[in-house]
């Protein structure tokens, strides 16, 4: 940047240098020009004030030219009479503009550029008394002799500005990017910068604030899903060991043959049941890992969610008819675009939960409607309901309404966690509502099928 910024200020220096010397090039050429025009006009004056008292033999004695400066006699008819370079080829100089403007008012002045001499002539004629004309004519520098006259100053005025552009260049673009390259940029308002700067300050200012913001936040969340994590662990370590030490203790009592013959069938069934238990969980958490983990391999499909939620039903149906439960499937036939074995764990969860929380003589409606764009399925049970203070937090990981009513039916407190985790996964959102005593309704709302 800084190179950039010297160049411009160099550039700029320069060409404001260059510009200004061609003006005053100009100028002095102009001055110099019209002093030379007077000059010559005073040495015609007195030439034809000499003439005019001492006669045309005063020429002759005048000799070759005068300062530089050409005399020529013309008479009357344009014939010229004497010229200080010689008459000599000399045609009649009737034509000329100057002699012509004296010969009808007394005094003409001309200029003329010569291209053979590579100069401009400027010519000056008066009227004598006798008639004749008498004209003097001296050659003016253009502009390009002047220029090369003037060489060697200008070459050194040039050197100079060049040499003073790159000072002030160098010191302007250390002045500009010193003050930015010594910003701070934890801390941009420990140093007072120059006006220009104050709006990038502040916006690093305003930039650090918001990256302090998000990392306060992502240190937040960290902690929370690092206690969740601990949480969990826990959790699933005490889950895991309730039955293990159960299953345990009957394998030993039978090894050790303190178990009567009568009694062993019980305590095999009971190693049995704390066994599919213990599948039961290890699945639920494997399930909901991969939910986590997004690792859900199946393709996307189109599915029939009113199919679905029939083979659902028919799945539960020996357990719903054990409690004697009635389940009932209602709506139209709508489409969700999603992975089948997520969306079949999602209604299964909820399917099962309402049967098992429900009273005798319940029932469990399975609703699948249009709510907007949206295709929503409502599972609603007639059963024990979910007292508002755990409403919210029957989706988290373990959390049971009352653990022991819900170990007693095989509830791994994991199947609202899947629910949750795969309705996010399928871009569905949950509603539920309940009155304990009365009954629960959850509905899952998917997103339109070409979303
Ligand atoms: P669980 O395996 O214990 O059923 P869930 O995660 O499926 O675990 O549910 C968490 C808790 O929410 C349950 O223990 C229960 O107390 C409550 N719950 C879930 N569904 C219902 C329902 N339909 N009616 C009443 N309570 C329910």
């Amino acid at each position: 940047m800084r190179t950039a910024i010297f160049k411009n200020i160099f550039l700029a220096a320069m060409s404001v240098f260059l510009v200004g010397m061609a003006c005053t090039v100009g100028a002095i050429y102009s001055y110099f020009a019209s002093q030379q025009t007077i000059a010559l006009e005073t040495e015609a004056r007195s030439l034809a004030a000499a003439i005019n008292s001492c006669g045309p033999d005063f020429l002759d004695s005048l000799g070759g030219d005068v300062d530089g400066v050409r005399v020529t006699w013309i008479g009357t008819d344009g014939t010229v009479l004497f010229d200080t370079e010689g008459l000599d080829g000399l045609s009649s100089h009737a034509d000329r503009e100057e002699v012509r403007e004296a010969l009808e008012t007394g005094s003409g002045s001309a200029s003329r550029y010569s291209d053979t001499l590579g100069q401009r002539t400027t010519n000056y004629a008066l009227r004598l008394e006798d008639g004749t004309v008498l004209r003097v004519s001296a050659s003016l520098y253009t502009l390009g002799t002047l220029v090369l006259n003037l060489f060697t100053p200008i070459l050194a005025a040039v050197v100079l500005a060049m040499l003073l552009s790159f000072l002030l260049a160098a010191r302007l673009s250390r002045q500009i990017t010193q003050p930015l390259g010594a910003i701070d940029l934890q801390n941009p308002d420990d140093r007072e910068v120059y006006e220009e700067l104050r709006p990038l300050v502040r916006r690093i200012s305003g930039q650090n604030r918001q990256i302090q913001q998000k990392v306060e936040e992502l240190k937040v969340e960290h902690a929370r899903q690092d206690t969740m994590r601990r949480e969990f662990t826990a959790n699933v370590s005490h889950e895991l060991k309730t039955p293990l030490t159960s299953i345990s203790g009957c394998a030993e009592l039978i090894q050790n043959g303190l178990v009567k013959p009568e009694d062993v069938p019980r305590f095999a069934g009971t190693i049995y049941t704390e066994a599919q238990r213990l599948i039961v969980l290890v699945n639920d958490i494997i399930r909901l890992s991969r939910l986590e983990d997004q690792d859900v391999r199946q393709e996307w499909e189109r599915i029939d969610l009113l199919a679905l939620c029939r083979d659902t039903c028919d799945w539960l149906a020996p357990a719903a008819a054990s409690r004697h439960v009635t389940l009932e499937v209602r709506g139209e036939a709508l489409y969700i675009r999603g992975v089948r074995k997520v969306a079949d764990e999602i209604l299964g969860n909820l399917c099962d939960n309402a049967v098992k929380y429900n009273k005798p003589g319940g029932t469990v409606t399975v609703t699948v409607f249009r709510r907007q764009d949206k295709v929503a399925v409502e599972v609603r049970d007639t059963g024990i309901g979910i007292p508002q203070e755990d409403l919210d937090r029957v989706f988290e990981r373990f959390y049971r309404v009352d653990k022991s009513h819900s170990k007693e039916l095989g509830g791994t407190g994991l199947g609202l966690s899947i629910v949750k985790h795969g309705a996010a996964f399928l871009g569905a959102e949950l509603e539920i509502e309940s009155r304990e005593g009365e009954g629960t309704a959850i509905r899952v709302l998917f997103p339109p099928e070409q979303a």
